[in-house]
């Protein structure tokens, strides 16, 4: 049975991700400080959450093996840069971050020590002691004004601090590769979207946002002039790559892929499709996001070439799905 680390196991993706995994027959630990993750999401593969500092005791005595272990704590707590140490996993799937392009704006350097810092920690307890690493990076990272689609070994341009983030990361990717022969691949998703994205907060993503608007009856928000297009992943897809990349037979060493479907929709086209549903809803328009990067769109070649991943959901299914989640669809 292989073992892996899911750090934000109870965040959007990392809820996915664990509970594919667990389903697939992985042995799972999960570790999420809950500063945006909710661990009812984990209900159904019959989680056991634990704070680090309880953490010694509960293993020493209590250890359940039919329970999914969720240390609800920081992923980079001395106990679980421990457990890594000891060679525990095979694999670290490390999700925890500061996701949001404009709260890193306004917050550069909290955000910095937990999406950079804190990840060079994790990394520094692997060395010698895991298979590989996949690391949750960004399309971000590519900024504006790139060719469409974006190929991989395009020029990168952070916009944010959260974008210059996720490179620097990928960057220590490839010198740890360099120095430790660390099997380090960095997954860039793209606009990721599906059920259990919560859209409460200011920082919630469009999809997220407008399906809490619409569950609540009041009016969505459109940013400038709805133009802007995006590459939209479903959730699915993004934990099946993140899986098939975990299991790849072969050494990545040092890798980067683009976890896309290929294609892209301008908010105003989504706007207009979810008209189709709901054609009394209101929309506001707002100012552009700071940070914010005009176009998304992903040339998914390379990973469909080597990893044999394609995405599988198409838009607008997904959309059906997401809405029937929020009780928003039959
Ligand atoms: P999310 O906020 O739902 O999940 C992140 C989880 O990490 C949360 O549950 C949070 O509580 C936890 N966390 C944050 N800091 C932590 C810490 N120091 N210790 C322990 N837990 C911590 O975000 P998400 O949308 O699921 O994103 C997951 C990853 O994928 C992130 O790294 C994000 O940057 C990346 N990503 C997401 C998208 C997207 O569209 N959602 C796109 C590109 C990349």
């Amino acid at each position: 049975m292989r073992k892996a680390l899911v750090t934000g196991c109870c965040g959007f993706i990392g809820g996915h991700l664990t509970r594919m995994l667990v389903k697939q027959g992985w042995h799972v630990v999960g570790v999420d400080d809950l500063s945006n993750g909710d661990p009812s999401v984990l209900e159904d593969v019959n989680a056991r959450c634990v704070p680090p500092a309880l953490l010694p005791a509960y293993e020493a005595k209590n250890r359940e093996p039919d329970k999914t272990l969720v240390i609800t704590g920081d992923f980079a707590h001395e106990y679980v840069l421990m457990k890594i140490a000891d060679g525990e996993f095979d694999v670290i799937f490390h999700l925890a971050a500061n996701p949001r392009v404009e709260y890193s704006v306004k917050n550069p350097s909290s955000t910095t020590l937990n999406n950079v810092q804190k990840t060079i920690d994790l990394m520094t307890a692997s060395i010698g002691k895991i298979d590989r690493f996949v690391f949750a990076s960004s399309s971000a990272v590519y900024g504006n004004g790139v060719a469409l689609p974006t190929k991989e070994a395009s020029v990168t341009s952070p916009q944010s601090p959260y974008a210059l983030q996720k490179l620097v990361v990928e960057q220590f990717g490839q010198l740890f590769n360099d120095l430790y022969e660390m099997d380090f691949v960095a997954l860039r998703f793209f606009n990721v979207y599906g059920p259990g994205q919560l859209g409460s907060s200011p920082y919630s993503t469009a999809i997220a946002a407008w399906c809490d608007k619409l569950h609540d009856g009041k009016p969505l928000r459109s940013d400038g002039d709805g133009m802007q297009s995006r590459d939209m992943v479903y959730v699915e897809d993004i934990a099946t790559a993140m899986i098939m990349c975990a299991n790849y037979e072969k050494q990545f060493g040092f890798e980067v892929y683009n976890v896309a479907t290929g294609d892209s929709l301008t908010n105003n086209q989504i706007l207009e499709g979810l008209r189709e549903y709901f054609p009394e809803m209101e929309v506001n328009h707002a100012s552009e996001r700071k940070g914010d990067v005009k176009h998304t769109l992903a040339d998914v070649n390379k990973i469909a070439e080597e990893v044999e991943f394609v995405s599988s959901v198409e838009f607008w299914d997904g959309l059906q799905r997401t809405l029937r989640w929020w009780g928003l669809h039959e």
